[in-house]
């Protein structure tokens, strides 16, 4: 089995070392499932002051990242065949579980560039395969949306997860959210668990299973129940 590879261009690599070693994915990465390095464009600065950012040429607020670090820290990645080049922006396309299938399926190397301040000098911009958004939302740096991209990514590689069958049940998987779940007690502070799963009847369970999905997605999402709607149609 080769060995995912993650390597994170960022000015803040602090912030991965305890979400190296948390829950689901900190298993995944001492199991040697996945491995993830982390590499500081700072260390990469030339001058005196190992100065990373400057101030944007034509003026404006805030502090440019310049493009030198950036390509030398990237310059210094070990390449692989199967490798793609994520830029966090919020002006990429939006974060999505079909991406994140794709990336764990078709490649086993992804760099994760992540900015700060005003952003990236436009020429950094080169390096990436795609630039990726975590949502509508400007954040301080792209640290934050990398660590998402990495969870995501390392939790559908085989061996992470401990049912893989929970990946392919789950709310985007196939366009729907997931139906409810209860355990233990059946009743609770007045609410009660319904009685078709204290039922048995396993039929009944999947039908009741698939209405909630579909209630739950036209009410809660109904941009993706129209997305599935049209897909049901489609397919027959
Ligand atoms: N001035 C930039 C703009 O308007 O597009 C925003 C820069 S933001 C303050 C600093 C860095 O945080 C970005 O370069 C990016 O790496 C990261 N970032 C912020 N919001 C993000 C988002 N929604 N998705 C991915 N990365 C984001």
């Amino acid at each position: 089995m080769t060995v995912y590879r993650f390597d994170v261009i960022s000015l803040a690599p602090e912030a991965f070392s305890s979400f190296k070693e948390l829950g689901v994915v900190g298993r995944a990465f001492s199991s040697g499932i996945a491995e993830l390095h982390v590499h500081n464009p700072r260390e990469f600065a030339y001058d005196n002051y190992r100065k990373v950012d400057d101030q944007p040429y034509g003026g404006g607020a805030g502090m440019v990242l310049k493009p030198e670090p950036f390509f030398a820290a990237f310059d210094s990645v070990p390449f692989s065949l199967k490798r793609r080049v994520l830029l966090m922006s919020p002006q990429g396309q939006t974060l999505s579980q079909e991406k994140l299938w794709r990336w764990s399926e078709e490649y086993k190397q992804l760099v994760l560039i992540c900015g700060h301040y005003e952003g990236f000098d436009e020429r950094i911009r080169t390096i990436a395969d795609e630039e990726v958004s975590i949502g509508d939302v400007v954040l301080t740096g792209g640290e934050l949306p990398a660590m998402t991209v990495v969870n995501g990514v390392v939790r559908l590689l085989p061996g992470t997860v401990g049912d893989p069958q929970s990946l392919i049940e789950e709310s985007h998987s196939d366009i729907l959210l997931e139906h409810p779940h209860y355990t233990r007690p059946a009743k609770f502070r007045g609410m009660e668990v319904p009685s078709v799963l204290r039922s048995g009847n396993h039929q009944a369970i999947s039908k009741w299973r698939q209405d909630q999905r579909e209630l739950r997605t036209k009410y809660r999402r109904p941009d993706l129940y129209d997305r599935w709607l049209s897909k049901k149609s489609s397919d027959t």
